[in-house]
Order: structure tokens, then C-alpha cells, then sequence
């Protein structure tokens, strides 16, 4: 092949981010520039720029470089068009209408920054699973330009954020045009003007997911602002920001003729749409506001993410006032009227205005991502339903999954191709499939995993390497080669810094900290990563608590803080670790998808049972810390979570883990390893999880058939 048929087919696969699931193909990207790819967050379109023709087929022009495009090609091409699928077979009405599925974040990949931790991972393995499974969806979010922030961590071990900016010709995205060839542009009104937004589009294996962006120069400076920074300024802001996802979301998907028959509102930000579908059945169908909002509820699902009251988005009445003064005048309501839908007691002119709410009262079927979360999330909002009894109340759940082939390292995606067969991740959501893993040899499953261990740490030390020259401490590499043990009992914690996810809990008692890494027979160490929100003064005093107690030389080399928790460095830990660490106050967790990404590599989860770990856990797929206790007084909660988490290290993970056979294989390890991927890898995968909405959520709503999920 030439150059400019080398370019031309790389192109096209980079479009697609289908590649970032399929190892083979990102391993094309890589083998062209590897520092590059490095350096450009594994970014194939960055590479394409940079690379010359000459360097493109140096790098590409041989043949068996050129069989492993074009097969790659041919493999994208087929996957687009299948002639079955799980979405032919079971979608049904979705064919004639898709769903449009709103989120203010998708995590899909590290070279796209338009997401900031789990809510957006999993809306983005949420987008993964359908085009998997070909369910016809559509997507729709904001384009962040400047996105989340990166993470350093100063000398001194204080958190400092800094913001990119995207340059959109890096990025696999495309603007939509409209009808003369010009770039569309949407008009969402906010108070007395008008914010124009471009839309992007962004292929995503079989799935179109579009991107709002007001930053456009027929915008004022502060309108092309709101979409750059993720997360970022005040209220003000923040309405604006859903402003432009819920009603400038639907007027995109209408101005490309798109008409969706279910409405899946991801988390309570997009709860707008269901305002502005109304507005318009109105003004097309000549209906009356409770005409059309009763129709438009019909074909409204919702999912709550958030166990925690403070965790909701709550507007004053002065600002909805501001911001939707027209939107009341087109619905014909009176302000006090839409003030009602956003509160728990519409009369109740103390309480604000909360996204939730609205949400809740605005669609017909609801969820929570874990049973213990519906069941959280029916106390939390009873009131809304206060003739029912609690358990009543009409909020189910469908407990969150990840999407494995994204989290799956490579050599284990070919330990289960091997003895499962090549199309083993089609059978996944099957629980009779796994028990193809029982006859997995312990010494095969030990060193598989064994060499991730030691990937691991030679990633975790070269990331120290490059800090250290960053720096200027002049360390030398030898003695970032004694950072870690590659054969030591590696415990894996990193999420979000949010004060109740407690992630100093287990350094709380130095002494038995001491006596826990430091025995010479049984080491452990651990390895943290995690980002603290920019105003969380509390959460950045976690990390520098970490950091230093590295000064203490019992512990300098024992922990380590991975800096910038992103999908690439989640990518490395869940494939790398013995043990995946978590122990928020129960009952705030509302899931938790980090501790799903380590089963299929072989890591156990130690967790306190909440979130998806109170409806996993069996005694024997991994370990549990505590059986559920809560306590009003977070002190006493702490101080009895650290006593039964230091029990549990000591009495269970460690001995296990250090008891050997003659050949150095943890025979009673590797079988709670085994045990973990039968009981647990059918249930806690996205593939079932959008299986699960197709079935409960998204075909009844469809279709007028009335069911509730729970
Ligand atoms: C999976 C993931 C999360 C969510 O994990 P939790 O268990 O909910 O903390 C957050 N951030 C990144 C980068 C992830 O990959």
C-alpha cells in the first residue's frame, strides 16, 4: 500500500472508536510511533497528523503491517453491518424509533476528556454495549473542550489541576451539517436570549453519539464558555449547562430528523428533556400541557445515580425564574406550577428546585444501579409517594456493569479465547457458559496474572521516573527500581478523593500498617490513584496524607500515588492488582463499577458491602469487610470499619495469598480467583446491563406495555 491508502484506511479505523475496544487494532496506532503514541494519550488521530507520508510507510508500508489494516478494516467493516445480533433479534419497536439516551458526561476514552469519573465510564460502556449488541440507540451529551483537569501532585503533595484544550482537529469527531452544507446550528433559549450550539458527532462502534458546543463566534464570550470545562463555576453555569443538554438535546435530534421513542435520562442533569418534548407536542399536536406531558411521561425513563441528599442538583427559584421565564410562558403553566414539579411538595415554597425531582415525576419508569441503591433510593423519595408503603414505592433497579472487552487485558482476552472459544465474550451474559473456567488450569491462571502484576509495577515505576525528572529531584532510576515488589501482594484503591470513600482508612493504625506491609515473608503494598473535585480542600488533604507518610522510609517504597486517575491508568490497575480495596460509608455508594473491572483480570475485591459488593459478594468471590454495618456517628462507622478491615487483611487476604504449593501457585487463591470470574463476570457486565434496559426499561416504554423493573 502507499501512503495515502495507508492514511486513508488508518483514518477510518481512527474514526470509529471502535478501535479503543479492539487491542489488535490500537496496537496497529501504537507500532506506528510509540513514543508519540505515548505522549498524545493514545491518540491515533494526533499520530496521523504528525506522521509524514515517508514515516507512514516506514512504519506501515510492509506487508505484514499492511494484512493486519486490512484485516482490521475488513473486521470494522463486518462489524458494522451484522447479519444477527442480539438488537435484530430483541429490539423490536426500537427499529422504527430509536432510544436517545442524555448524559452530561461519557467516558469513553483517555484522549477524550469529556468526562470526569464513574457516571461518565459508565454511560460510555453503556454506548459500547449497545453497539455491541446493535440496540438501536442514539446518544447525546456536551462537548467539553477543556474538559476535566489533569492531576499533578506538587513536592509538597498538594493536588494541582491544570486544563487542556482540545484541538477538535485531533479529535474523532465531525460536525453535523445541515441541508445547504453549512455547519447545523441549534438555538436553545436561557433567559432573555438564545445560546447557538454546533453539534459534533462521534462514531462509537455501531452508536451516534452527538456533542453540544456553544463555543462558536456567534455566541457572546460568556455563552461560549459554558460548555468548556466540565463540571466547572457556579449555579448559574450549571443551569445553563442543562439548559443546552436537555432542551438543546432534543431540538439537535429533531433539526436531524431524528424521533426518538424512548427518552433515557442518564442521572437527573438531562431532566429538562422531558420540558421541552412537551413544549413541542404542544405546538405540533395542539395538545394541552397535561395532554402532553402525560404523553411524553409514557416515553420518559430515568436513572438515578445518587444515594447521597446533597449529591442533587438544586436550583433557586430566582434562577429558574431567570432561566425559564419562556419556557413557562410556551407551556402555559404558571411559574409556581413548574416550581412544583422540581419539588417533593409542589406548595412547599421553601424547597428549591431539584434535577431528580423533576426527573422522577416526569418519567415512567425508574431506576437505581444496585439493589441496595433502589432500595436506598425508595426511602429517599417516599415522599414523593406518600399513599404508598416504602417498598412500593416505583423506583427498581438494574445494578451497573462495564464493558469488558475495555477493561480486559489483553492476554486474559486470549486465556479466554482459548479455553471459552473465540466468540466466548457473545455467550458473557450466560451463567452456565463460565463454567468453562473451572477447568482452567491454577498454574496457567496464577502466572497470567502474575505477569500483570508485573506490568503493573513496571508502569507505576516508570510514571515515577518521569515525576522525578519533572520535578528536578534528580532521583535516581536505580532507586525507583526498589518502588514496589513485583512479586508482593498489591491492594489496588483509587477513585474519586470524595471524603466518604475513605481512602486513608487502612493507613489509620501506622503500627499495624507497619506489621502489614512490612513483614519480610508476606509483603503487601498498596497503590493509590484518584483525583479530590478542585473545591474539595478535604479530599486534597487525603492525598497529601499519603504522600506524606511516603516520608516515613517504613512505607516509601510500600505506597504509591499513580497521579491522574483516567481511563488509561484505570486500564492499568484493574489488569494489574491482586486486590481491588473498597470501603466507602455504607449505604453511599451507590455501585461502584471500578471493583467489576478487576474480576475478569483475575484481582478480588475487598469491600465493604455496598453498592454492587452487597449483592455479589458469596463468602467466597472475594472479601468482605464488615457485614453492613452503619452508624449515625461517622467516627464510631470509621473506627469500626478499620478494626474489621485490618481483620480482614490479616486473617484472610494475606494468609491466603502467601499459601503455596510446591510450585508457588496459591492453590486456595487462584480457586476464590476461579470462584470470582463463575459467579460473578455473567452478572456484572454492560452487556447485561443494557439487556436488562432493553427488556425493563426501554421496550415497555416503547411500546405502552406497563412494567416496573425491581
Ligand atoms: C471505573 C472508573 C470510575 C468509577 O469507579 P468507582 O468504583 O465508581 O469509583 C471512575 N473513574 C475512572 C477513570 C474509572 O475508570
Amino acid at each position: 500500500m502507499d501512503a495515502p491508502e495507508i492514511r486513508k484506511r488508518l483514518t477510518q479505523l481512527a474514526k470509529n472508536l471502535w478501535w479503543t475496544w479492539n487491542p489488535d487494532v490500537a496496537n496497529i496506532f501504537r507500532d506506528l510511533d510509540r513514543e508519540l503514541w505515548r505522549t498524545s494519550s493514545h491518540n491515533p488521530i494526533v499520530l496521523l497528523n504528525e506522521l509524514s507520508d515517508e514515516q507512514l510507510v516506514k512504519a506501515g508500508g510492509d506487508e505484514s503491517v499492511a494484512s493486519r489494516i486490512n484485516f482490521a478494516f475488513h473486521r470494522l467493516s463486518e462489524y458494522l453491518k451484522p447479519r444477527t445480533s442480539y438488537g435484530l433479534a430483541h429490539a423490536g419497536a426500537l427499529w422504527r424509533q430509536p432510544v436517545a439516551y442524555f448524559c452530561a458526561e461519557f467516558g469513553l476514552h483517555e484522549a477524550l476528556p469529556i468526562y470526569s469519573g464513574g457516571l461518565g465510564v459508565l454511560a460510555g460502556d453503556h454506548l459500547k454495549s449497545a453497539s455491541d449488541l446493535d440496540v438501536p440507540l442514539v446518544a447525546v451529551g456536551l462537548f467539553y473542550s477543556h474538559g476535566y483537569f489533569t492531576q499533578q501532585i506538587d513536592g509538597d503533595g498538594w493536588q494541582r489541576e491544570a486544563y487542556g484544550s482540545s484541538k477538535v482537529d485531533t479529535l474523532a469527531i465531525s460536525p453535523i451539517l445541515d441541508a445547504a452544507g453549512e455547519e447545523l446550528i441549534v438555538q436553545a433559549p436561557c433567559g432573555s436570549g438564545s445560546i447557538n450550539l454546533r453539534v459534533w458527532r462521534l462514531d462509537v462502534g455501531r452508536i451516534k453519539l452527538f456533542l453540544l458546543d456553544s463555543d462558536i463566534p456567534s455566541n457572546d464570550d460568556d455563552v461560549r464558555q459554558l460548555t468548556r470545562f466540565l463540571y466547572g463555576g457556579g449555579q448559574g453555569m450549571r443551569i445553563r449547562q442543562e439548559i443546552i443538554l436537555g432542551i438543546g438535546g432534543v431540538r439537535a435530534l429533531r433539526a436531524m430528523k431524528i424521533e426518538p421513542s424512548v427518552f433515557h435520562l442518564n442521572e437527573g442533569h438531562c431532566a429538562f428533556v422531558p420540558l421541552e418534548v412537551t413544549r413541542e407536542r404542544m405546538r405540533n399536536h395542539g395538545e394541552s400541557f397535561h395532554e402532553a406531558a402525560a404523553q411524553v411521561r409514557k416515553r420518559t425513563v430515568f436513572t438515578t445515580h445518587t444515594p447521597v441528599a446533597a449529591g442533587h442538583d438544586r436550583f433557586s427559584a430566582e434562577l429558574i425564574g431567570q432561566s425559564l421565564g419562556w419556557l413557562i410562558h410556551e407551556l402555559g403553566i404558571s411559574f409556581d406550577e413548574l416550581m412544583g414539579f422540581g419539588r417533593v411538595h409542589p406548595h412547599n415554597h421553601g424547597e428549591t428546585f431539584c434535577m431528580t425531582v423533576l426527573a422522577l415525576k416526569m418519567s415512567r419508569l425508574r431506576n437505581g444501579v444496585s439493589a441496595l441503591h433502589g432500595e436506598v433510593s425508595r426511602r429517599m423519595w417516599h415522599a414523593l409517594w406518600p399513599d404508598r408503603e416504602e417498598s412500593e414505592v416505583p423506583i427498581g433497579h438494574i445494578t451497573n456493569g462495564v464493558h469488558v472487552q475495555s477493561w480486559l487485558a489483553p492476554s486474559m482476552l486470549r486465556l479466554y479465547a482459548r479455553h471459552m472459544g473465540k466468540d466466548w465474550a457473545q455467550h458473557m451474559v450466560h451463567p452456565d457458559f463460565w463454567e468453562k473456567i473451572l477447568q482452567v488450569d491454577d498454574t496457567e491462571l496464577w502466572e497470567e496474572h502474575q505477569l500483570l502484576r508485573y506490568h503493573l509495577v513496571d508502569y507505576i515505576r516508570r510514571l515515577a521516573v518521569r515525576r522525578e525528572v519533572r520535578l528536578g529531584n534528580g532521583k535516581h532510576p536505580e532507586e525507583l527500581e526498589r518502588l514496589l515488589n513485583k512479586d508482593a501482594l498489591t491492594i489496588g484503591f483509587s477513585r474519586r478523593f470524595a471524603t466518604y470513600k475513605r481512602a486513608t482508612l487502612v493507613l489509620s493504625d501506622r503500627e499495624r500498617l507497619d506489621r502489614l506491609l512490612n513483614n519480610p515473608q508476606r509483603p503487601v503494598q498498596l497503590v493509590f490513584a484518584g483525583k479530590a473535585h478542585p473545591k474539595d480542600e478535604g479530599g486534597k488533604g487525603l492525598i497529601q496524607e499519603i504522600y506524606r507518610l511516603r516520608q516515613d522510609p517504613r512505607f516509601t517504597d510500600k505506597l504509591c500515588f499513580v497521579e491522574n486517575y483516567d481511563i488509561s491508568v484505570a486500564r492499568h490497575l484493574v489488569q494489574g492488582v491482586d486486590v481491588w480495596l473498597n470501603n466507602p460509608e455504607r449505604p453511599r455508594e451507590a455501585c461502584g463499577t471500578s471493583g467489576q473491572k478487576v474480576l475478569l483480570n483475575g484481582g478480588l475485591n475487598c469491600s465493604v458491602p455496598d453498592g454492587w459488593w452487597a449483592e455479589a459478594a458469596d463468602g467466597r468471590n472475594g472479601f468482605s469487610i464488615g457485614w453492613g454495618f452503619e452508624h449515625a456517628d461517622k467516627e464510631e462507622q470509621r473506627k469500626h470499619d478499620a478494626a474489621a478491615l485490618y481483620a480482614v487483611l490479616e486473617d484472610e487476604v494475606v494468609p491466603t495469598f502467601y499459601d503455596r504449593n510446591a510450585q508457588g501457585v496459591p492453590v486456595e487463591w487462584v480457586q476464590h480467583m476461579r470462584h470470582a470470574i463463575l459467579t460473578l463476570a455473567w452478572r456484572f457486565n454492560s452487556d447485561r446491563m443494557v439487556r436488562d434496559y432493553v427488556e425493563k426499561m426501554y421496550l415497555p416504554a416503547a411500546g405502552g406495555v406497563s412494567c416496573q423493573v425491581g
